[in-house]
């Protein structure tokens, strides 16, 4: 083989890409991958990695407030810094950078930095250098997408919401999905003031309805303003502000418009046509369960098939994928089934399994055990915010079918609770668990009298 051609050559390094590269590598094939961005994609640089760390960051502010009944005393002011807070997230970004550069390398995997585009089914070019392949593998993710509106373009995106020059005093957020929330919670604990429009009734499309509404009522407590049923009609700006006409009749002004309306699959500039993928007609690359495109040798997977837009899908997608094709593993498929997933709202949400309103769909004859208290933490703090959680149970086999949580530390225990589930833990089991005492979590062992739905 020549120093341009490889078994197996992926376009894009983020947690799909890398994961399919470096484990193919280990498996004995002669590995390339392309980025022409930075190495881990949207998840590290502008995604889930700098987000938790504005969660946290966000977070102090609510801790140094309920310290107080704790008997904590503050001399002077408490101020928060936005520069420091950016520095700091760039520097820990760029350490994962280079660990995945080393995890890369290490593997003996190639590194091209540059865009990859096809000219052929077998060969992609480089910045100018042509590299053939017996093998593709498309994993460039998605894109924000922003909604079709005059003056869309004062708009910014989870994008660039990571180099803001500094923090906005006012800041409008578009869309009521996990981007969108977990923004406004973040920007709230920091001191901005919040206010979302949304076109739906309701927010967080999908989850289970008792979490939705009372995460409204979680983010109405905390003096964020929630415009639902309401959609931005234009935008301009005017003396640096940013002034967005509604068709609830009002024009708001702010300091900065997040767009956070849903994110489109990024197959910009791959050249496509000249290898003979087809995308779909909102622009995913379809493929069937062994992640094949139409053209069999190329495969795509992560968020540009966009089924399960979460990152820890792409990695074991990625993983099995390479499984399959070079380790000797032809059975190794991932499941779809009872995906946990968080958001990290302030309260944040856990959950897995079915929603109450997917079990009514599909005809689930079910019992539900709901609970909602103030968390012990918030007795001597004073604070109003209370913890829900919801278990979903099969009448007849009594099967826990979906585990939902909102209340602090919910993605940390729906990740263990994940685990029941997929075991296909019974209520019987979840009650003969002993709990963890003092703790929110031992409330979901501890559910004995039905609610109505
Ligand atoms: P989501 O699909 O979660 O939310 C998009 C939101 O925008 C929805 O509320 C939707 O409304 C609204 N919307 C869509 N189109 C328009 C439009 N034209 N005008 C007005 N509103 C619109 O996407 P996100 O961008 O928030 O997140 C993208 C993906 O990233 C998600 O699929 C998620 O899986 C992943 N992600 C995961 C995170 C995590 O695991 N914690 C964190 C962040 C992202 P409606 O409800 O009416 O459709």
């Amino acid at each position: 083989m020549q120093d341009n051609e490889f078994d197996f050559f992926v376009i894009g390094a983020g947690s799909g890409g890398v994961r399919a590269a470096r484990i193919a590598a280990a498996h004995g094939a002669k590995v390339g991958i392309a980025e022409g961005r930075d190495l881990g994609g949207t998840c590290v640089n502008r995604g889930c990695v700098p987000k938790k760390l504005m969660v946290y960051a966000a977070k102090f502010n609510k801790e140094f407030n309920d310290s107080a009944g704790y008997g904590w005393w503050f001399f002077g002011l408490r101020h928060f810094n936005w520069q420091t807070l950016l520095r700091n997230k760039d520097n820990e970004i760029k350490r994962l950078n280079d660990i995945y550069r080393t995890i890369l390398t290490d593997a003996g995997v190639s590194l091209f930095n540059g865009y990859a585009r096809f000219i052929d089914p077998h060969t992609v070019e480089i910045d100018g250098q042509q590299v053939k392949a017996r093998k593709f593998l498309i994993a460039t993710g998605g894109v924000p997408k922003l909604p079709d509106i005059k003056g869309a373009e004062h708009l910014v995106t989870s994008d660039d919401i990571f180099h803001l020059d500094k923090m906005p005093g006012h800041i409008v957020i578009m869309g009521g999905g996990y981007i969108a929330l977990e923004f406004a919670s973040i920007f709230k604990g920091l001191g901005s003031d919040v206010t979302i429009i949304h076109r739906n009734t309701t927010l967080l499309r999908g989850f289970d309805h008792d979490i939705r509404k009372t995460l409204e009522q979680e983010m109405q407590k905390k003096d964020i303003r929630l415009l639902l049923d309401c959609a931005p009609l234009h935008i301009r700006k005017e003396k640096g502000k940013t002034l967005i006409q509604t068709d609830h009749g009002e024009i708001i002004r702010c300091d900065l418009a997040l767009a956070a309306t849903g994110r489109a699959p990024n197959t910009a500039s791959l050249g496509l046509d000249l290898a003979g993928v087809q995308p779909s007609a909102n622009g995913a690359i379809p493929t069937n369960r062994d992640n094949q495109t139409n053209i069999p040798h190329i495969y795509a997977l992560g968020d540009i098939a966009n089924h399960h837009n979460l990152t820890p899908v792409a990695i074991e997608e990625g993983h099995a994928l390479v499984d399959r094709l070079y380790g000797n593993q032809p059975d190794r498929y991932i499941s779809y089934d009872n995906i946990p997933t968080a958001v990290f709202t302030d309260p944040p949400i856990g959950t897995v399994g079915i929603t109450e309103d997917q079990a009514k769909a599909d005809k689930i004859d079910y019992i539900l055990y709901k609970t909602s208290f103030r968390p012990m933490k918030y007795t001597l703090s004073g604070r109003d915010e209370k913890t829900f959680m919801k278990l979903i149970v099969a009448r007849d086999s009594h099967k826990v079918l979906g585990v939902h949580m909102l209340g602090e530390d919910a993605p940390e225990i729906i990740q263990m609770a994940a685990i029941a589930v997929k075991m296909g833990a019974t209520k019987q089991d979840f009650d003969a668990t002993i709990g963890v005492h003092p703790t929110a979590a031992e409330e979901f062992v501890t559910m004995r009298t039905p609610s109505q739905p």
